[in-house]
């Protein structure tokens, strides 16, 4: 990864004091590659929601904070774009209504006050397209117009958002359309009057190393407290311009190529370490090196659940006690809202962008590395048993597993998926058969993961509640649950609430009970357990249930307990990750970290930020926690995207977005998740399996 992030957390640690380490040097980021993915404005075109922009549009729009589109309410909205010097061909306009209904919003697109024609806007936008005729388009100013024609409240209320319009210019037959920027053997050429922007993350300062090699150019460096750095660029001087800003934050570099166009060879930024360091939690190890490692996720097991995370239900006496001897960490942020990306995160150290399982079906990049392969080759026997057909061997998940058990889910099954009780027969028949090498086993359970099916002794003891008929009769209550919502069924939800806990409470029976088996073998003191989960659930929180349909806290928010016999209790409130969990077991191993792991071991550093993501539904979510603040992108697969600010500080629910306070934030957020897209590697996808497609539909994971 060449880019490395600056370090804004200060971690807090209970129980041992903090100690101050130098934050990494950061790497200088290659911008070029950023330019293309952030072209904001072209030559005969605009992004209605760029800060260049402004001039171009009425008063009547508004910028969103995607740095791209913008909004208006307005019945009539007007753009006015640059004319291209060849002429214009066509006009291209990508715009939506978002609270339109199914029908859309009929609206009339004018150019210089000619009806083009009448499109329907529906909530999701579409490239719509108007040939033009010579002399259409005259030199100078175009204006285009939308102006809604049906549907009255609509008309009044809903925005009009748009993402972009070009007047794509006339080529002559049989040439190819050239941009107005472009990459070319690394270098970025740019036609006559082309701009460009890139968000930056700076510290208090931080150069800029440019060269122009061709042409000439105008650079506008922006931070908060508004410009750094204005000046000319010519050709044939490489600079390098320092640039000071008055706090660490996100500011934007805007260039526009001169009357002869640009070409320019390097731009590169670095930030000067000047951010705060980070804090890290120094925690102690334990006094010998365990020589066994038992790595248990619960699937859909919410933090607030266990005892040690404060919950009062006293459904996790086996959790708990765990985390009495050992580290519990009160901040971890899954990679993902669903199982695969994220329990692909926690065995190989990456988040999704690099390992490659971001959609149903994904396998795990060969070349990421793997926990149960590193451990192999350190002379450690392995195995797996898993419950959920997402993590199935198929995928990649069995890679460096000697053993590799599947469990699958069946209809036949009282609850779908395999118990713990068998999973817990399987784990000890594995450990009967083995000689006296150190172990690695790998449990992964699905008792809290709908359709639920507690032991009777926990459904006695948790479960609460009148709930409806119609919930109480669901074939899976968690999937009626959002109609409970919406009828303001309260009781429906405490109901499913207490299914869930019951559940949470047959899993930590089982845990008891190996613990037990575990001792009585003798293993159970030289043993680590790492306890986590692979994604939160949802119950009503912002309006849905169950998980994969957003990355706020309740669906990302998950456990992570590493604990041995004998250790001290620990806690750090210092932000973790669940790529945090390989480099961690191996450092409390003694075993060297691959170097192509992005996560960090927590006995000694912290990670400034954290990436997750969820692609499973029709809607994706991508979000990045930066300290104190999450930025939340929200993207339709045929719609533009819209980004949020959630102040996790004052905000813990993540109900108020703040992004009007964080100016370029949205922005430099937005470049960065594309950045992570175009880096993706396109992994295999498994072929689609009319079974498994089956078992997927039952378990919620189609639309
Ligand atoms: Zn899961």
């Amino acid at each position: 990864m060449w880019w490395i992030s600056q370090i804004v957390l200060v971690g807090l640690l209970c129980g041992a004091s903090p100690t101050v380490v130098a934050a990494a040097s950061t790497a200088e980021v290659d911008l070029l590659r950023q330019a293309p993915l952030t072209t904001s404005v072209l030559r005969a075109g605009i992004q209605p929601g760029s800060r260049l922009a402004k001039t171009s549009l009425g008063a009547e729009w508004e910028p969103l904070a995607d740095a791209a589109s913008a909004r208006s309410f307005a019945r009539r909205s007007r753009v006015d774009l640059a004319a291209p010097p060849n002429g214009a061909a066509e006009l291209l306009v990508s715009c939506a209504v978002p609270d339109a209904d199914a029908g859309g919003v009929r609206t009339s697109v004018m150019l210089n006050g000619r009806r083009l024609g009448i499109i329907r806007l529906t909530a999701e936008a579409r490239v719509a397209r108007f040939p033009l005729k010579p002399r259409m388009v005259g030199p100078g100013r175009n204006r285009v117009e939308f102006k809604k024609e049906s549907g009255d409240a609509v008309a009044g209320t809903g925005a009009l958002v748009c993402n972009f319009l070009v007047l794509r210019e006339a080529v002559a037959e049989g040439l190819p359309y050239t941009p107005p920027i472009r990459e070319s053997a690394g270098q970025l050429v740019l036609a006559a009057g082309a701009k460009f922007e890139v968000f930056l993350r700076h510290g208090a300062t931080g150069r800029m190393a440019v060269d122009v090699c061709r042409g000439t150019a105008r650079l506008v460096v922006d931070g908060v407290g508004g410009p750094v750095y204005q000046g000319a660029l010519a050709s044939g001087s490489p600079q390098v311009l320092r640039l000071e800003w008055s706090g660490s934050g996100f500011g934007l570099a805007g260039f526009e190529a001169g009357p002869e166009g640009a070409v320019i060879c390097r731009l590169g930024w670095q930030a000067d370490d000047d951010a705060p360091a980070v804090a890290a939690p120094v925690l102690q190890r334990p006094d010998h090196e365990p020589r066994n490692v038992l790595l248990i996720v619960i699937d859909t097991l919410r933090a607030d659940r266990l005892g040690v995370y404060g919950s009062d239900r006293d459904l996790t006496p086996a959790m708990d006690a765990l985390g009495a001897q050992g580290i519990v960490f009160e901040n971890v942020v899954a990679q993902s809202a669903w199982t695969s990306p994220a329990t692909a995160s926690i065995l190989t150290g990456t988040d999704p962008t690099t390992h490659g399982v971001r959609r149903l079906g994904d396998t795990i990049d060969t070349a990421v590395p793997a926990l149960a392969e590193v451990l192999g080759a350190n002379g450690y026997a392995t195995a797996a048993i898993t419950t959920n057909i997402n993590v199935r061997g198929e995928l990649g998940f069995d890679r460096g597993f000697a053993k590799y058990r599947y469990l699958p889910e069946s209809e036949s099954r009282e609850g779908f998926y395999a118990q713990a009780a068998e999973v817990q027969a399987e784990a000890i028949a594995w450990l009967d058969a083995q000689s006296d090498r150190p172990f690695f086993l790998y449990l992964h359970l699905s008792e809290p993961h709908a359709p639920y099916a507690p032991s009777s002794e926990a459904a006695r003891r948790f479960v609460r509640g009148r709930p409806s008929d119609e919930i109480r009769t669901a074939p899976d209550p968690m999937e009626h649950l959002s109609e409970s919502l919406v009828a303001g069924r309260d009781e429906d939800l405490a109901w499913v609430r207490s299914l869930y806990d019951a559940e949470v409470a047959t899993v930590d029976a089982m845990l008891a009970g190996l613990r037990e088996n575990l001792k009585s073998r003798g293993l159970w003191a030289n043993t680590l357990v790492v306890l986590t989960s692979d994604h939160g659930e949802a119950f009503g929180e912002h309006g849905v249930a169950g998980h994969g349909h957003s990355v706020f806290a309740e669906e990302v928010q998950v456990p992570l307990i590493f604990g041995w016999e004998g250790a001290p209790a620990q806690r750090s409130s210092a932000l973790a990750r669940q790529i945090d969990v390989l480099p961690t077991t191996l450092d409390l191993l003694g075993i060297a970290v691959p170097a192509a792991v992005e996560g960090v071991s927590l006995l000694g550093e912290t990670a400034g930020d954290a990436f997750t993501e969820t692609r499973l539904h029709r809607v994706e979510k991508a979000g990045l926690v930066l300290g104190d603040l999450k930025v939340i992108r929200t993207q339709g697969r045929t719609s533009g995207s819209q980004m949020a600010v959630h102040d996790l500080r004052k905000d813990p629910e993540e109900l108020n977005d703040v992004a009007g306070e964080h100016p370029y934030l949205a922005g430099w957020a937005a470049q960065e998740f594309r950045r992570r897209e175009s880096e993706a590697p396109a992994t295999p996808r498994v072929r689609k399996d009319p079974a498994i497609e089956k078992r997927l539909k039952m378990l919620g994971y189609l639309d």
